[in-house]
């Protein structure tokens, strides 16, 4: 399946820029967020090759911790399923018709978003001579998939009606639970917390009920229910700066390179395509290896900074698809082979995700999801 990562790590050794998953801190983070939730189940949410930590290794290493597995696309539930993973796996995102015979044979838990989709899932359970495990979708105030809170009794009445449905679960999605003002969450919550009293008007069990992402365990702990959906704040990054950091968490991923070329370069020799930098007197800049083809922000040109030897760094010139270059100054001193930290630590030095985020113009998410399979990823344990 096209999803599956392959790495460059043969011919000469591990690729000298490449990624590191501390293995270690995923856990720990697990068990804070399990800490602040308690007694909620954990779903721990894996789409986008688990914001691009690697999603087996890390489903290989957290399956046998968390409750539940949430991912956005039926491939990356299949994945699961063939890397022999048990646990249960929801799939997050709208389906297809054609697809629910897939769901129902990998034993993958389906979102209904609305009365017809669960139609067609309780007739192909049937054709198949199964029962398929659902969880409601109820829109609170997303205006993306789901059955709007307003007319949410219709997609639970239809469901009393199949035969061939389990309704395990039933959730929403805040649309700004990692925002400084709550208002709309709390908006949401309440609307969800409405939906949820048809069980109770009508003598029925409540299925089981979920709804707080990242931002909602930070701040929102009436939105736990009975089950809670870290994305991010799992993989240590906070959704955004306005949450308060309620649940300590580390990042688990370093990202860097080594030093390929060294040279000296004069006022008048501008630096890369377009020659948008240039130095007023000579100073030492050194080539690394990275570039946009490996999901290094073409956007953070002339912005970025890396950290050589325990100091920091500005990138200057055009940031290319496979290369860069980085201003050692008049003194700095780095060389062939050196490392080259562009998200990590060295020496009391740090680059964040958030700092990335910051130079690109966009959020943590994307950083981290567009880190390209060209980069090896490796795996480490070290508390
Ligand atoms: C991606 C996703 C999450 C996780 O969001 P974070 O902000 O990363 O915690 C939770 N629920 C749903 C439905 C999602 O799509």
């Amino acid at each position: 399946m096209q999803i599956n990562q392959p790495t460059i790590t043969t011919r000469g050794g591990l690729r000298p820029t490449h990624v590191e998953v501390n293995l270690d801190r995923l856990s720990q983070n697990l068990k804070a967020i399990r800490e602040r939730t308690s007694p909620a189940k954990v779903m721990i949410i894996l789409k986008a090759n688990a914001y691009g930590h690697g999603m087996d290794a890390v489903a290989r290493h957290l399956a046998p911790h968390a409750d539940y597995i949430g991912v956005a696309v039926l491939e990356e539930g299949v994945l699961l399923r063939e890397m022999g993973i048990t646990t249960p796996v929801l799939v997050l995102g709208g389906i297809w018709e054609e697809q629910i015979p897939e769901f129902i044979k990998h034993d993958l838990t389906l979102t209904a978003s609305s009365v017809e989709r669960l139609e067609h899932i309780d007739q192909a359970a049937g054709v198949l001579g199964k029962k398929a495990v659902v969880h409601l979708k109820i829109d609170t105030g997303m205006e993306r998939i789901g059955v709007h809170y307003y007319s949410a009794h219709t997609l639970q009445e239809a469901a009393l009606g199949c035969k061939h449905v389990v309704v395990e679960g039933i959730y929403s999605h805040f649309a700004n639970a990692d925002a400084a003002d709550l208002t709309h969450a709390r908006l949401q919550l309440e609307r969800f917390n409405e939906v949820l009293r048809f069980y109770e008007r009508n003598g029925l069990p409540t299925p089981m009920r979920h709804m707080a992402n990242s931002g909602a365990i930070l701040q929102l702990p009436e939105a736990t229910f009975d089950m809670v959906r870290p994305g991010i704040l799992l993989y240590g990054v906070y959704p955004s700066p306005d949450v308060p950091r309620t649940v300590k968490v580390r990042p688990a991923l370093a990202w860097s390179s080594k030093v390929v070329y060294f040279k000296v370069t004069k006022p008048g020799h501008p630096v890369s395509y377009g020659s948008t930098w240039q130095s007023d007197r000579m100073v030492r800049v050194v080539t690394v290896p990275v570039g946009y083809g490996d999901g290094y922000f073409r956007s953070m040109s002339n912005k970025a900074q890396v950290i050589i030897r325990g100091v920091k760094y500005p990138q200057v010139g055009r940031i290319c698809m496979d290369q860069m270059v980085v201003n050692l100054g008049r003194d700095g001193t780095g060389y062939n082979g050196d490392k080259v930290v562009l998200i990590g630590e060295m020496d009391g030095e740090r680059i964040t995700v958030e700092d990335l985020a910051d130079w690109a113009g966009t959020i943590p998410y994307e950083i981290l999801t567009n880190i390209n399979t060209r980069v090896p990823r490796v795996y480490v344990t070290a508390p």
